[in-house]
């Protein structure tokens, strides 16, 4: 029997086979008038939309301003072409001195692991990375590996992508593990959504599996309202806290979604309710298609200073910008 259930796909993916990916289905879930259709299918066809069930479950029906939907809803304005805006403002391409490995900053690598997400966010500054080139199979890696192992100046490994807990076990296992074993390696970090948008990914195998490895485990979630953060969210980051990793959120500062005070108290206070302390709050970047998304550095300012008097310090993320070229992301508050 225990065959048989090997060979069939795991919750969690199967919740990543059955994304909501037409845009008229997600209308219809959320009991919006279908003519919204007209101002997002365009969008759509260069950046699909993608959305778990379990994240649309906890959209407000009836509220097209609904501050989920907008993260994930293919918006006409996305078609507005400006030419200050850039498809690599980060101009990552010039770090990259091997296929899936970005060394920019002192001491840290990070590794797009997967080229996949299991959502699409409208913002996002991936949107136009060139994934599929840039992530090795496991036979590719080796160069990457060797590049990590002898440069003894790095001691932490970030994995991101794409969205690195979209692989598969195995694939993590094999890949962690490897990287675990170089000995200046003392902590690894995972970029990841998924125990937001899909927390059964945070299965008793993969908790077994990271309670294996010797250097600590940092899990920076990516959750961007308190609307999020329900309790089956909840009680799978506080599961992970208990297993003694390190447990950080970065965020970005949207318009119409988290830019203001309330949002924003309301979401650190929610992630500490999670045993998530808030890291980083992202101005974002200037990439083709997000301008609609855009807040201020004076706006994002003002907000953390109204922060700083609303709640203690520990709850209050960075506000951050990058920037090409800096040895790290560029601190504004
Ligand atoms: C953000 C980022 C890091 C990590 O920076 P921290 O300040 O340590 O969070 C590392 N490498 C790249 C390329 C990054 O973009
Ligand atoms: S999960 Fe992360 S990498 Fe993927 S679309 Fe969202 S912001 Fe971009």
């Amino acid at each position: 029997m225990s065959l048989i259930q090997s060979d069939q796909p795991e919750k969690w993916q199967q919740s990543l086979a059955d994304l909501i990916t037409d845009p008229k289905e997600l209308l219809d879930f959320l009991q919006l008038d279908s003519q919204l259709i007209k101002l997002g299918c365009v969008a759509s066809a260069q950046f699909p939309l993608r959305v778990p069930r379990l994240f649309a479950e906890r959209m407000e029906k009836g509220n097209r301003h609904d501050p989920l939907l907008r993260q994930v809803w293919p918006d006409l304005a996305e078609q507005t072409l400006d030419p200050a805006r850039s498809q690599d403002p980060l101009q990552e391409a010039r770090f990259n001195p091997i296929p899936g490995l970005l060394h920019k900053y002192q001491g840290r690598v990070l590794l797009t692991a997967t080229p996949n997400c299991a959502i699409h966010c409208r913002y996002c500054f991936r949107r136009h990375f060139d994934y599929k080139s840039n992530t090795p199979g496991r036979e590719h890696w080796r160069e990457a590996l060797d590049y990590v192992a002898q440069d003894s100046s790095i001691n932490e490994v970030i994995l991101s992508g794409g969205d690195p807990l979209v692989a598969s076990d195995s694939y993590l296992k094999w890949l962690l593990s490897a990287l675990d074993a170089i000995p200046h390696i003392s902590s690894l970090r995972i970029h990841t959504r998924l125990p937001i948008v899909i927390p059964e990914r945070i299965s008793h195998e993969l908790r077994q599996f990271f309670n294996t490895l010797n250097s600590q485990l940092i899990i920076v979630v990516h959750c961007n309202h308190a609307n999020e953060l329900d309790n089956q969210v909840k009680s799978t980051l506080r599961m992970l806290a208990r297993d003694g990793h390190l447990l950080l959120n970065q965020s970005v500062l949207l318009r119409e979604v988290n830019d203001d005070l309330a949002s924003l108290v309301a979401l650190s206070r929610a992630l500490f309710a999670s045993r998530v302390l808030p890291y980083y709050l992202h101005l974002p970047d200037a990439v083709v298609g997000t301008g609609h998304f855009d807040v201020s550095e004076a706006e994002g300012m003002h907000l953390i200073e109204e922060l700083q008097d609303s709640l203690p310090g520990y709850l209050v993320p960075t506000l951050v910008r990058e920037e090409p070229g800096k040895p790290g992301k560029t601190r504004l508050a």
